[in-house]
């Protein structure tokens, strides 16, 4: 006969056995990665069918506000420059001029034609001649889009111009994601989509962690914790070409038809929504330090970093 010590220490470890298996269950993260809005979409979340919610949810908003899809509304203003469009293109639309007036036009989805022009839509990236940049900026100007609320007819005043939704739209189909995630009763997911995050909830009780990428390196430069909150970062890093040692990318200065060169690397904006997010993290960078935080500060529950040149250290 097994003596009771032996028996309570058999139970006991069953017992721990038990609860560590149920803890394991519980904590467990679903992770799903697909390829949408131009670069790798990542949700992860203890419910299994949050990934297919969101990527469902990214997908309706890409058809709709894509100009890479020559069948979303976007793509069709685009070519015909006028027209009545859906209720949601609408509301981005005028979203987008309410962040172009408070910027001071540095956001401006009119850019679209200087994207063009420098090769970014197609990453054959090209550096133009003066004149080609003079020539462009002519269609450039948020005050050139004519919206009527009766039937959300949008029409642009010259013919050439186009709208690129890209410095807003990654936020506002994180937004939409999340709301759908909400209706089905998901509580706890996060959402990245290369370097516009959402957090939904938290993790286990935690919040979710950030690593902020460093600029000019492989490592991070911060960390965050956060809850129920979206994050966006806009950079030089990451589509630029390098021409006689000067840096291109791709945030355009409206006013001069030049990658923008306010001194900023990287700007991360933590806001309670996503659309204001990115938004405003494209501003803040064509904007700068000085005028990028003071336009920060027109905003409620909104944190920014600002990272210059001098900040990080060139080691990558
Ligand atoms: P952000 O700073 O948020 O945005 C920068 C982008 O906004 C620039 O790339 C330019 O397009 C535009 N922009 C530049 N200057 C300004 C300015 N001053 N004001 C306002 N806007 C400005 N990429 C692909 O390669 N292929 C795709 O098929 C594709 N599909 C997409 C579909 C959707 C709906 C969206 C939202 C994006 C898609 N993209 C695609 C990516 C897109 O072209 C941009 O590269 C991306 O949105 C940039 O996001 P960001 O967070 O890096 O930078
Ligand atoms: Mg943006």
């Amino acid at each position: 006969m097994p003596n009771s010590n032996l028996v309570l220490r058999i139970f006991l470890c069953f017992l721990l056995s038990f609860i560590l298996l149920c803890g394991c269950q519980n904590k467990h993260l679903y992770k799903d990665t697909r390829v949408m809005l131009g670069t790798f979409v990542e949700v992860t979340s203890p419910d299994k069918k949050a990934a297919n919610i969101a990527f469902h949810e990214i997908t309706r908003i890409e058809n709709l506000l894509s100009k890479y899809n020559p069948k979303s509304e976007v793509s069709k203003l685009n070519n015909s420059g006028n027209l009545n469009v859906s209720p949601e293109t609408f509301f981005i639309v005028k979203r987008s001029l309410d962040f172009w007036r408070l910027s001071d036009g540095a956001f401006d989805i009119t850019v679209a034609p200087l994207v063009e022009l420098w090769g970014f839509a197609d990453k054959k990236y090209f550096r133009p001649p003066e004149e080609e940049i003079k020539n462009i900026l002519r269609l450039i100007g948020s005050d050139k889009i004519i919206l009527h609320n009766s039937d959300n007819m949008i029409k642009f005043v010259l013919p050439g111009m186009k709208i690129d939704l890209g410095a807003i739209a990654k936020g506002y189909a994180l937004d939409c994601a999340v709301n759908k995630l909400k209706n089905a009763g998901i509580k706890s997911c996060l959402i990245n989509a290369g370097g516009q995050i959402h957090c939904l909830g938290d993790k286990f009780g935690q919040p979710w962690n950030i690593a902020i990428q460093n600029p000019r390196g492989k490592d991070f430069i911060d960390y965050l914790e956060l809850k129920d909150t979206a994050v966006a970062t806009s950079g030089d890093y990451e589509q630029y070409f390098i021409k006689n040692n000067k840096r291109y990318a791709h945030i355009f200065n409206p006013k001069t038809g030049y990658p923008a060169d306010a001194g900023v690397v990287a700007v991360t904006v933590i806001a309670p929504d996503g659309l204001t997010a990115d938004a405003l993290a494209t501003a803040i960078f064509v904007l700068g330090k000085v005028k990028g935080k003071a336009l920060a500060e027109k905003f409620k529950d909104v944190k920014v970093k600002i990272t210059e040149e001098k900040d990080v250290q060139n080691n990558g």
